[in-house]
């Protein structure tokens, strides 16, 4: 795999209480690693066909066999991600769809319900693999952030009295950051995992404070691991740092569905600046692996969300995404943009 190839995965979840009050019809099938989509409105169209690294199918109940369960996608992409981490690359997971598609489910999940997502997870084996190393030449240090990104501006989950927005800045030799921003050093998962918690009540509650839902902002938890390597021969020690960016996307639907009007809809134009800015990142990205070569103008700075991931989606870092879908007839327009949205990516 070179550089900058993003893994891509499609995931599609049950019909929820509205799809299935409405009778909804399954209008995704998935077979190996396509996913074929029937348009509801057109049953003579040929279903329009899609291939990608993954496609795991969730339109049935966690207890069925077929049910591809929270740990089979964490084992094919969170842990793949984890390694590259501990070989010193950046990686970046990220959750693409409409709001309701299942974006948190797959990321954070349902941990009261046995049901944790690819960012518990993750974190758990972090902290294992830490814990089962033996070798004393080399020692571990975590720390974590985690931001909320709406309208482009920037506030910080895990210092919710820092109610201001955030500035970016850029640093000559270590790019793009938030100045600010809460770093926190965790010495166990348990430490994350109360981090994690306070932080997704604090979106909560800021949301609502504005009259806003966290369906519109974008979620970024950011893991900074770094591994010291001391040689005792020479008594020099190495330096391997490499950030791990998991984020839950803003919902992907279109303003103009909702009716957006002021505040609304600029709200809906800002964030599909950000999804749209991905978007041409991820693609640029993947055309520039493709032709193998190196320069390619990446659109990183039109975006807020992209610039301050430039470090985790170019160069030295590995990306995947997980494209979120409802089954129902009713979603096809957007679950049919998802799609588009997934295989730009590869
Ligand atoms: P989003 O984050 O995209 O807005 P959620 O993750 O909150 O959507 O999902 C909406 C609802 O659907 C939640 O109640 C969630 O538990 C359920 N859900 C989503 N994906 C799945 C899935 N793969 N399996 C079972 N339930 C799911």
């Amino acid at each position: 795999m070179s550089g900058a190839s993003v893994k891509v995965a499609v995931r599609v979840r049950p019909f929820n209480s509205r799809e299935t009050s409405k009778e909804s019809k399954c209008i995704i099938q998935m077979q190996g690693n396509s996913t074929t989509i029937l348009n509801p409105k057109n049953p003579k169209e040929p279903p329009k066909s899609f291939s990608f690294d993954y496609s795991y199918w969730s339109h049935t109940t966690p207890d069925d066999p077929a049910f591809a369960s929270q740990s089979l996608v964490y084992n094919d992409i969170g842990k793949e991600m984890l390694q590259h981490a501990f070989e010193g690359y950046n990686v970046c997971i990220f959750a693409y769809g409409q709001t309701g598609a299942g974006k948190s489910y797959t990321m954070m999940g349902k941990q009261e319900d046995g049901q944790a997502g690819i960012i518990p997870q993750l974190c758990e084996e972090l902290f294992e693999k830490i814990n089962d190393n033996s070798n004393e030449d080399i020692s571990y240090s975590v720390e974590v952030a985690y931001m909320e990104i709406y309208c482009e501006r920037v506030r910080d989950l895990l210092n919710p009295k820092n109610k201001g927005n955030l500035r970016v800045r850029e640093h000559p030799l270590l790019g793009p950051y938030v100045e600010d921003l809460s770093k926190l050093a965790v010495t166990s998962y348990t430490d994350i995992a109360d981090l994690m918690d306070a932080g997704n009540k604090a979106r909560t509650v800021a949301a609502t404070n504005m009259n806003e839902t966290s369906s519109r902002s974008h979620a970024v938890f950011t893991i900074v691991f770094t591994q010291r390597k001391h040689d005792s021969e020479t008594d020099l020690s190495t330096e391997k740092v490499s950030k791990i960016s998991l984020v839950d996307l803003a919902g992907s639907e279109r303003a103009d569905s909702t009716g957006a009007k002021g505040t609304r809809l600029k709200e809906g134009a800002n964030i599909n600046k950000s999804l749209t800015t991905l978007g041409k990142v991820i693609s640029a990205l993947a055309e520039v692996s493709k032709k193998k070569k190196k320069t390619d103008f990446i659109p990183y700075r039109d975006s807020v969300l992209t610039w301050l991931l430039r470090e985790n989606l170019g160069g030295n870092s590995r990306t995947a995404m997980v494209a979120a879908l409802s089954p129902a007839d009713i979603n096809y327009d957007e679950t049919l943009s998802t799609l588009r949205y997934a295989d730009r990516a590869k």
